[in-house]
């Protein structure tokens, strides 16, 4: 295996580099910048729903999803900097697509856009960051962010980051846009 597989930081153990992110028009952030250490390769830890750790997702009931059909269900998450962010599950437990048989994976498919389009009826709501990463919990979810309208500094990879920045989606108005997701889902 080559000496860049085992440790990403190069041979002296620490070549990283800085990236124009002062430049960048999505960086949030402003002032100069200096990558912190990266430690050595460490042994991965278990994550959610996996090892000894119980799944929070199979445990979650159906009443804290704001939408639920036989199959796969939808978690608004709590009010943060965007309008709304919510994550697709699978109800039965697979950490990821490769888990899934083909009937459910073509069903993954239509809810992926049936999902998209219901968040895109959220006002002022431009476009949706479709992600999935299952670093943290091993049970499959995609995630949906939605990107306001002209707010073009949000419009790529940083938005996790903005999520955290912008100001938090007042109560009234996030609970407003969860029910507009939930009336355009339509019925199970
Ligand atoms: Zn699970």
């Amino acid at each position: 295996m080559p000496e860049h597989a085992h440790d990403p930081r190069g041979p002296a153990g620490r070549e990283l580099r800085t990236p124009p992110v002062r430049d960048w028009d999505s960086w949030p952030f402003v002032g100069d910048v200096e990558p912190k250490e990266l430690r050595a390769p460490e042994p991965e830890p278990p994550r959610n729903g996996e090892g000894d750790r119980p799944c929070e997702a199979c445990q979650k009931p159906d009443s804290e999803y704001i939408w639920t059909d036989t199959r796969w269900r939808l978690l608004a998450l709590p009010p943060s900097g965007l309008p709304f962010v919510c994550i697709l599950e699978p109800r039965v437990h697979a950490d990821g697509p490769r888990d899934l048989p083909d009937t459910m994976l073509a069903e993954m498919g239509v809810m992926l856009a049936r999902v998209e389009r219901a968040v895109l009826a959220v006002p002022g709501v431009e476009r949706i960051h479709i992600l999935r990463y299952g670093e943290g919990a091993a049970h499959l979810h995609w995630w949906f962010m939605a990107r306001p309208t002209g707010v073009r500094q949000v419009a790529s990879s940083l938005a996790m980051i903005w999520d955290d920045v912008l100001p938090t989606t007042p109560d009234d108005v996030w609970h407003a846009n969860v029910a507009t997701v939930v009336a355009a889902l339509g019925p199970a």
